[in-house]
Formats: structure tokens, C-alpha cells, sequence
């Protein structure tokens, strides 16, 4: 099925976003300083860096700005990597490890700031991240994971019990992590926002504008749209899970994996205070995740992963069952609508930065979590153009690498959604 094939994107978070500006599609051949490809969190962020410098820089996307995954996100701000800093040290070797690491623990409280820096309209909340083991045994993923996030300085501590059933409002967990520096925003605002401020420094942001190739000429490169082109020195591809061919070979570097999301209708004033009262967001350690938040509204939204862009009857049925086991106090009818995007899964869970030509960036690959790292990304893209050495940028720049066996991954995610799924319930039942 081709991009444009699965154009909707009908998340809630449209009827509380902040209004979008109105964009206009590409037209005519012009020249900018930078391109970038995608006007997501990860391209708006280094729209914004690049355009406070002066320096010109052109956004394209093939629909309009937060219409990717940042417009449907479930919008938490977790910062923290999959992995224990150990893992990813070994991983990425000395220099990069400790270089990541500290861009994840510093990746919460950089997006805030930027927020608060830029007064983005996006009802941000800082209140925390709850991270809650779905069974016993999976109390020593969040002890490790504990002991190695919290010696890099990262406010991280445990809830337990009664107090963590208070906190979420649902007995479904017993242990969890708080991480401080967790939270949320609304993620269509957030984007709409990142433009607009872009666009008043500077930037001009272009809609239905797919770009459909990327040619060099002399040491420029001139990108094309069905009725324009954009020459400029560098092109910043920021397309994330909506990655095409467009660039050879980034599109295997990752694999697309559907997450979805479902809200509830409003809730009573009675019911939103009694699920995660102080704000928190809350997320768990199954490898089907289960996640939610309150809009910092009157509604609840609640995650999980899925095997449709649209949220298919297998995944509204899950959502349904994951809502129900956390917070059985709602019921299925409660769910007013739901709604799936893309986001890009790496080999190694952490995100990849691409130079494959001199002019050419690629930034991508949050597994989940680009909601923080996207924005740190953004800002990592705009360093590289204006003068960082790659040597010294705090992910390392990596070649391209195909993801094995690529084709068969829609067969392969789809499969494993159902097995991980299976095991993530006989935890419950029997660890
Ligand atoms: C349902 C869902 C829930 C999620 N929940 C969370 C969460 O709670 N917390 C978290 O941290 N992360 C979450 N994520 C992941 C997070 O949303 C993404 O990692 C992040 O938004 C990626 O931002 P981005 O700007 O890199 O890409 P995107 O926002 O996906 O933007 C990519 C853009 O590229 C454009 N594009 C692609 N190809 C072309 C082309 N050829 N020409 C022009 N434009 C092109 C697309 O139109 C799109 O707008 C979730 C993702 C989904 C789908």
C-alpha cells in the first residue's frame, strides 16, 4: 500500500488543537539555504534552530505540519531509552554511550524548556512518568533499569502499592518507576506551534508537497514536488515511520510498526479526578505496551500497539481489553473514537543519524519515544548544518544498515504483535 493510500489522520487531538496556519502547496522553482522533508516534531524543531540563526530554511511536507505521527502521538514525554545505559554503552562504545545517555536524561526537560521558551500553546505538563511492571517478574526489568538511569543523575524513584494505586487511579499495578522529568502536551499543538514559531523567525513551510526526488546539482541538491523545487546545500530528511524511497536505502533502515490510540467521551468531573489525579502519565512493561493519559482536560486517551493505521477491529478489541484491565471503571462503550499512525522501530532501539552524502542528513528512529527525542533530534540536525563536526554531535553518524529481512515485515510485525501479546497475558497469569 503506497503513502498516499493512507492519507486520514483522524486523531482527537484535532478538535482541542491550536488552530493550524493555512499552507500553501509548493509552487515554482526557489532556493533556501536548507531543506527540510517532513514537518513533524523532528523537521519543525530544526526548522525552528535554523531559522532563529538567520539562516533559510524551506519545510515540505506531503500533507501539512503535524499530520504524521506528531499529530496522533499519544504525546507523552518519556525520557528515557529502552535499554539500561550499561547496554547501550556496550552498544555504542564510550564516546557515543555517555553521549546518548545524557541526551535522554536531559531529553524531558529540553522539550519543556523549549515549550516554556517559545510559550507554545500545547497544555504542557510536567507532572511525571509512571512506568508500571505488569507482572512480578518484570519488577527487575524496572530495578535495573533503575539503578542504571539513576547513577546518570536522572530524578528516577519507585511507587508501590497503595500510593501508586492513588497515583494512577488502578489497582492493575503494584510496582512502577516514577521518572520526574516525564510528562505530556498535546502533540498537534505542539507541532502547529513548533510552526508557527518557526515560520515567524523565518522558515517557510510548505503543504501537499510530497517530495518525489532528491537530485544533486553542482554542489547544491535540488528537491522536487509534483509542481516545484527547492535547490539549497543541505536536505534534512525527517520523515520518520512515514519514511519513503525517496532517499535510496533509508527506508530499510527501519521498520514501520502501527502504534494506537482510543479517547474516552468526557469524563465526569468525579471520574477525571479519580484516574491519575496529579497528571501523570503512565505507561507498562509489556512488549504489547499498554499506555495512557488524561488530555489535561476532561478525557482519558489509552494506547497500545497495533496492526492498522486505521485501528482495525483486532486492535480496537485490544485497546478495549487494555482500557478495561487497567481502568475497569470505564467500559468499552466509554470510547468515543479511535486512531493509529506510524513510528519507526531501529535494530538497535535507539535512534540513527544519517550522512550519506555531504549535504544529505537523515534523523530518525525514536522507537516510541520521539516525542522527546524527536525535539532533541531537530536540534541535533541544526548543529550538523550549522558547522558541528559529526565527530562531535552526541549520536553518532552511522552508514545506512537494510533492516534484515525487511520485505516480510508487515507479516513479521503483525505475527509478533499476536505472540508478544499471548506472552504478555500468560505473564499475568503465571509470573
Ligand atoms: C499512535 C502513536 C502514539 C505514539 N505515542 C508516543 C508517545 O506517547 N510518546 C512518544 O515519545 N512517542 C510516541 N509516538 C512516536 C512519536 O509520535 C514519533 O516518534 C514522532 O512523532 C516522530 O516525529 P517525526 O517528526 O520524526 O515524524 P512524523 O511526525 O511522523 O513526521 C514525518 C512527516 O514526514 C512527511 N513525509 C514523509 N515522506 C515525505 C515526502 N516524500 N515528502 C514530503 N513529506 C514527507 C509526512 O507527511 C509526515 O508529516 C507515537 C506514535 C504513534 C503513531
Amino acid at each position: 500500500m503506497t503513502l498516499r493510500q493512507q492519507q486520514t489522520n483522524n486523531s482527537f487531538w484535532h478538535q482541542t488543537a491550536t488552530p493550524a496556519a493555512a499552507v500553501q502547496a509548493l509552487q515554482g522553482d526557489i532556493t533556501a539555504d536548507v531543506t527540510i522533508i517532513g514537518a513533524g516534531i523532528t523537521g519543525l524543531r530544526a526548522a525552528l534552530e535554523l531559522a532563529q540563526q538567520n539562516i533559510n530554511v524551506v519545510v515540505l511536507d506531503s500533507h501539512e505540519p503535524g499530520w504524521g505521527a506528531s499529530g496522533r502521538t499519544g504525546g507523552q514525554v518519556n525520557p528515557l531509552a529502552h535499554a539500561t545505559p550499561d547496554a547501550i554503552i556496550k552498544q555504542l562504545g564510550p564516546v557515543y554511550g555517555p553521549r546518548m545517555l545524557e541526551s535522554y536524561v536531559n531529553s524531558g526537560d529540553e522539550t519543556f524548556a523549549l515549550i516554556d521558551q517559545h510559550q507554545l500553546q500545547c497544555d504542557p505538563v510536567q507532572n511525571g512518568w509512571l512506568r508500571g511492571a505488569h507482572c512480578p517478574s518484570a519488577i527487575s526489568e524496572l530495578e535495573s533499569m533503575y539503578r542504571g538511569w539513576s547513577e546518570l543523575g536522572l530524578k528516577i524513584s519507585f511507587v508501590e502499592g497503595e500510593k501508586l494505586h492513588q497515583l494512577t487511579g488502578s489497582s492493575a499495578y503494584n510496582t512502577a518507576t516514577l521518572v520526574e522529568s516525564g510528562g505530556c502536551i498535546q502533540p498537534l499543538s505542539y507541532s502547529r506551534e513548533l510552526a508557527r514559531v518557526a515560520e515567524e523567525k523565518g522558515a517557510d513551510i510548505y503543504g501537499r508537497s510530497a517530495v518525489t526526488a532528491v537530485k544533486a546539482q553542482g554542489d547544491q541538491w535540488q528537491v522536487h514536488t509534483a509542481a516545484g523545487s527547492v535547490t539549497s546545500q543541505w536536505v534534512l530528511f525527517c520523515t520518520n515511520g512515514y519514511t519513503d524511497n525517496t532517499l535510496k536505502g533509508l527506508q530499510k533502515t527501519i521498520v514501520p510498526l502501527i502504534s494506537v490510540q482510543a479517547v474516552t467521551r468526557p469524563l465526569s468531573d468525579e471520574e477525571y479526578a479519580s484516574i491519575l489525579p496529579q497528571g501523570h502519565t503512565l505507561a507498562d512493561t509489556r512488549r504489547v505496551i499498554y499506555y495512557s493519559r488524561k488530555d489535561n482536560r476532561n478525557r482519558l486517551l489509552f494506547g497500545s500497539l497495533g496492526m492498522a493505521e486505521h485501528a482495525n477491529n483486532a486492535d480496537r478489541k485490544r485497546l478495549q481489553r487494555g482500557l478495561q484491565k487497567t481502568f475497569p471503571q470505564l467500559s468499552p462503550d466509554d470510547i468515543e473514537s479511535y486512531w493509529g499512525g506510524r513510528l519507526a522501530f531501529t535494530p538497535e532501539v535507539l535512534p540513527h543519524l544519517h550522512e550519506p552524502a555531504p549535504g544529505i542528513l537523515a534523523g530518525l528512529g525514536y522507537n516510541g519515544r520521539g516525542v522527546a527525542m524527536g525535539t532533541v533530534m531537530g536540534r541535533i540536525l541544526a548543529e550538523r548544518v550549522t558547522g558541528a563536526r559529526p565527530e562531535d554531535l552526541p549520536i553518532p553518524t552511522t552508514a545506512f544498515k537494510s533492516f534484515p529481512f525487511h520485505r516480510f515485515h508487515k507479516l513479521g510485525v503483525q505475527s509478533a504483535i499476536k505472540y508478544f501479546e499471548l506472552r504478555d497475558n500468560l505473564d499475568v497469569k503465571f509470573f
